[in-house]
């Protein structure tokens, strides 16, 4: 008998869109499961930005040929000898970078930093397949309630901003929040989990057809800057102060301006990099106004899990824009 096969959307070269095709690849085999791993049926998964740049070949950790898709939810198929808390039928979803759970960052809540850490789409097939394995740390239960399709983008969207809104920004009640790329998926969620700690949002797109979004979605103000010069609208905005955080979700076309909108001891926190390339600021404004620049990379199982939690009390709605077949991923 012949390796069971499963239908995939395969990369094999870096590029344009149409480097991703459908194919019929070998499937993960149960039987060949390791201690820690669980075989998915994947029922949904999400489109990220970060595929985008991963098939631009932008990511240094790609190995091709690569399975993308980090934003995963389905069913447990099948697990290793270590998995005691999963049973086959189980409703998961995927974290984007699964860690090994037991080095020093690891336990100490620090995860996402884990030097073992390996990426869906990377270091690891990811999602866009009908199976994918992944080791029971990186996942989270899907409680009843959530269908799939709300449930695959969680992680990248509402545990992304958990972790740069409340773990790495630390946004206080009353603060108030700038937030580049804000129309996007992550900045949608961001400005939701934003509104639940009661900071008050400042909303930046280059495109005002997009300002009614943002206002639905929460933001007090919303910057259009259709050149991306937003600093001195953030400044009159808040009486000349400046913002308390920047929440940057862009990268180098925004980072300037994000750091001309803080207010003196003001954070800037970097968690979007859509063009993966050099940033240039003035090191007198960080010097002058004591300002901090943090880094905010994915987000912890414990924040999706908490993610699930805030969909389920209605706090936060994941925004879904699109659905379409395994098929048409390209
Ligand atoms: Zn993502
Ligand atoms: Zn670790």
């Amino acid at each position: 008998m012949g390796k069971r096969m499963m239908r995939a959307v395969v990369m094999k070269e870096f590029g344009g869109p149409e480097n991703l095709r459908l194919e019929e690849v070998p499937a993960p085999e149960p039987g060949s499961l390791r201690e820690r791993e669980v075989l998915i049926r994947v029922k949904a998964v999400g489109v990220c930005y970060h595929d985008l740049i991963n098939r631009l070949g932008n990511l240094p950790r790609t190995r091709l040929p690569s399975i993308l898709g980090h934003e995963i939810a389905g069913a447990v198929v099948a697990v290793g000898s270590g998995v005691p808390a999963l049973r086959p039928g189980d409703r998961v979803a995927t974290i984007q970078r699964v860690h090994c759970g037991r080095c020093d960052l690891c336990k100490r809540g620090r995860s996402t930093l884990c030097k073992e850490g390996v990426f869906f789409g990377e270091e690891i097939p990811g999602g866009y397949a009908e199976y994918v394995v992944s080791e029971e740390q990186g996942l989270a239960r899907v409680p009843d309630g959530i269908p799939d399709e709300e449930a695959c983008i969680c992680a990248c969207t509402i545990g992304t901003a958990l972790h740069v809104v409340r773990g790495r920004g630390g946004v206080q009640l009353d603060e108030t929040v700038l937030i580049t790329g804000a129309s996007g998926g992550v900045g949608l969620h961001t400005i939701q989990v934003c509104r639940l700690i009661g900071a008050r949002i400042l909303a930046v797109t280059s495109s005002p057809r997009k300002a009614d979004r943002l206002k639905e979605a929460g933001a007090d103000e919303v910057i259009v800057a259709p050149e991306l010069k937003f600093a001195e609208a953030a400044r009159r905005l808040t009486g000349g102060r400046g913002v308390d955080v920047a929440l940057e979700i862009t990268g180098a076309l925004t980072f300037d301006q994000a750091i001309r909108s803080l207010a003196p001891a003001g954070r800037l926190i970097v968690v979007g990099n859509l063009e993966t390339r050099p940033v240039s600021f003035m090191p007198g404004l960080v010097i002058l106004k004591e300002l901090e620049i943090r880094g905010s990379f994915a987000t912890t199982t414990p924040e999706l899990s908490e993610s699930f939690r805030l969909v389920g009390e209605k706090k936060v709605r994941p925004a879904v824009s699109r659905l379409m077949p395994l098929a048409d991923a390209a």
